[in-house]
Formats: structure tokens, sequence, C-alpha cells
């Protein structure tokens, strides 16, 4: 099989809940996402999505993205898609680095891929665990007791994971963690994600304030060695989720004992070939993760249903149904929360079908 053509579309997905804000003040309200149409001689299509968190979360923007699917889609006309290894190798030869550029390519391919062996993407990256996944919901950073108001709302919707977006104030941030925890039962998970907002002395500040509480603790600064500063003086689980950006640092992190759960995203590693890898190496080293991406809307939460469900239940963390905090549907047959949980689609590839009324022309085609 051969790509004949590698089409790129430009959408905005407004949030529900009209901003989404985390550390040192950062916030989104409209997210600009950026769909790839695979096409091949087969009379198949696949597609991919990527959706940075903004241009001011990882070294991302999404501008870039589609910058980048200029200069390799020409390139990758007659590679197979139904061969993730060499497709991959082909797009790291073309473009050095970027990883997210190439992450919307390599799920449509996989989305190809499935089509073709007429199997779901989840049966092709490892087999289907248990019924479905279980969520996790960000609650964006306001005052304690907005936060607090949110996670009781979304625990009436049947979640019972909540990642806090902290990395503000250390005393402000302290409220917010016992203000949540107050509100849920003793098996409903807490997260407090500074998304590298704090300095070290400000991340000690908050461990030892909070250290009576069961909450874990995500990213607590800029650098891996800050993290690791703040991991040796707080018992407390702890997650690492910016700086692993790739193989060596999750080998690096579980040689030094660096944490105890990672946070992998699809378009942070560069797609699901690459998330793969990294995810049965985590499997082997006994690490849970987080499966997730940076953001985006229905074909990034059909990719993370179909990576989520392929990995064993006591490795999944948790997981994020990201379609559900954006106003607009992209695609049909992409996962629909119910109940705090999603599965991934029993459709041959990731189960989706574009909307190309809601998608309009591609910015751009070859
Ligand atoms: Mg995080």
């Amino acid at each position: 099989m051969k790509i004949t053509a590698i089409k790129v579309y430009q959408s905005d997905l407004p949030l529900v809940e009209g901003a989404y804000a985390w550390s040192e003040g950062k916030s989104v309200s409209v997210f600009d996402t950026t769909v790839v149409r695979v096409e091949t001689d087969a009379g198949l299509a696949g597609h991919g999505e990527c959706c940075p968190l903004g241009p001011v979360y990882l070294p991302a923007y999404a501008g870039g993205v589609r910058a980048g699917l200029r200069e390799i889609a020409p390139q990758l006309i007659g590679a197979d898609p139904t061969a993730p290894g060499v497709l991959n190798r082909r797009m790291d030869y073309l473009l050095k680095g970027h990883p997210y550029v190439k992450s919307a390519i390599d799920v449509a391919c996989w989305d190809i891929a499935g089509q073709a062996a007429g199997m779901p993407v989840c049966q092709l990256l490892g087999g289907r665990y248990g019924a479905d996944v279980v969520l996790y919901r960000a609650i964006s950073q306001r005052p304690p007791k907005e936060m607090a108001a949110n996670v009781a709302g979304y625990r009436k919707e049947g979640y019972t994971r909540f990642q806090l977006k902290v990395g503000g104030a250390p005393d402000e941030d302290v409220a917010r963690i016992r203000a949540v925890r107050a509100t849920l039962d003793p098996g409903d998970v807490l997260v407090a994600d500074a998304n590298t907002g704090w300095l070290m002395h400000q991340a000690a500040r908050v461990v030892k304030a909070v250290g009576d509480v069961d909450v874990y603790i995500e990213q607590p600064c800029a650098t891996y060695e800050q993290c690791l500063a703040i991991r040796r003086r707080t018992p407390l689980p702890f997650v690492l989720d910016e700086v692993i950006d790739s193989i060596d640092m999750v080998l690096r992190a579980a040689a030094d004992g660096g944490c105890d759960v990672v946070n992998l995203k699809i378009s942070k590693l560069g797609g699901l070939t690459k998330t793969r890898q990294v995810r049965d190496l985590c499997i082997s080293l006994g690490l849970a993760m987080t499966l997730e991406d940076t953001w985006g809307g229905d074909i990034v939460t059909a990719a993370i249903a179909h990576l989520a469900h392929s990995t064993p239940e006591e490795f999944r963390f948790t997981a994020t149904d990201f379609n559900s905090y954006v106003t607009k549907s992209i695609a049909a047959g992409a996962p629909r929360r119910a109940n705090g949980r999603m599965a991934a689609s029993t459709a041959p590839g990731l189960g989706v079908q574009p909307d190309f009324d809601v998608l309009g022309d591609p910015v751009f085609a070859v």
C-alpha cells in the first residue's frame, strides 16, 4: 500500500468552561487543532490529530504542527502507511526532532493499518484489557473554593480521579489541595499538577504542608533535576510529565527511582508507534502511566482510548477524554464518556469519521 495524498485541516475548539488555566498564569480559551488525512492507493484513508496546549506549554505550537507538516508531507508520498517502523524512521530522517509534527501522520497510518487488517487499533497495539478505561478530570486553576465546587460537580458526572492545576502561589495551592481532598471519598484519586510552575523552595513548602494529605504530586518544577530534588524530600507519590519526552528519560527516572507514575502524551513522544514503545517499557519497569495527549478533540480522544484500552489495567493510572472539554465535535464515532469512563471503538482502525462540513477545506494538501 502507498500513500497517495496528505491533506491538512485546521479547526478551533472552544472550551466548555470558557477557559483552561494552569501554572504561572497560563491559560487557553480556544484550542487550535490540526487534523491530518492520509489517503492511499488502496482506497483507504486514515486520520490523526495534533493539538498543542497553546504555545507556552511544551516546545510545540499549533502553527509549528502545520509548518512541520508542510516540510515533511510531500516527501511521504509513496511511503507504506502499514509499516510504522519504516515510516517513523523516514520521518525522523526528514525532520530532526519536532516529534509533535509527526504524531498525527503516525496516528493516521495506524488508522489505515487497522482498517486494512479489519481490526481496531487497540488490537494492533497489544489487545484490549477490560471493559473500559477510567478517566481523570483536569480541574482548571481557580480560587480553592471554586475548584472544590468544580470537583464536586464532575464527581456527580461519574469521575473519581481529579488532577488539580496548581503551580501558583504556594499558600493558595496548599488551600486548593486541602479544599478539594475534603470533598472526596477515600477511594478517589487526587493529583496536584504544578506543570513545572514551582521553584524548588516553593515546591518544598507545598509538599511539607500537605504531607498528611492523600495526594499525588505531579511535575513540581521545570527540570528533571529539580523534580528529583523534591521527590527525595517527600514521601508523597510522585508523577513526572513534561520532562518525560523520550525513552532515555523514562530509563533515567526509573534508574533514579525518580517517580512512581509517568505521564505519556502521544504527540509529546511523536505518535502511537513511539508511545507504544515507551508504554511497553514502562510495563516492564513497573511504572504506571497516565495515557493522554497535550489536548485535542474527537480524533485525539479516539487515539488515547485505543492506547489506554491496550494497556493492562493495573498500569493505567488514568487517561483523558479531551473531546468532553470542548464545545465542537470534529468526528463521528469517537468515544463518549459514560460515568467517568470511556472505551475504544470496536470498529476497524480508530473508528472515527471526520466531519468535513465542520473541518472545511484543507489548509494545504499534497
Ligand atoms: Mg501533567
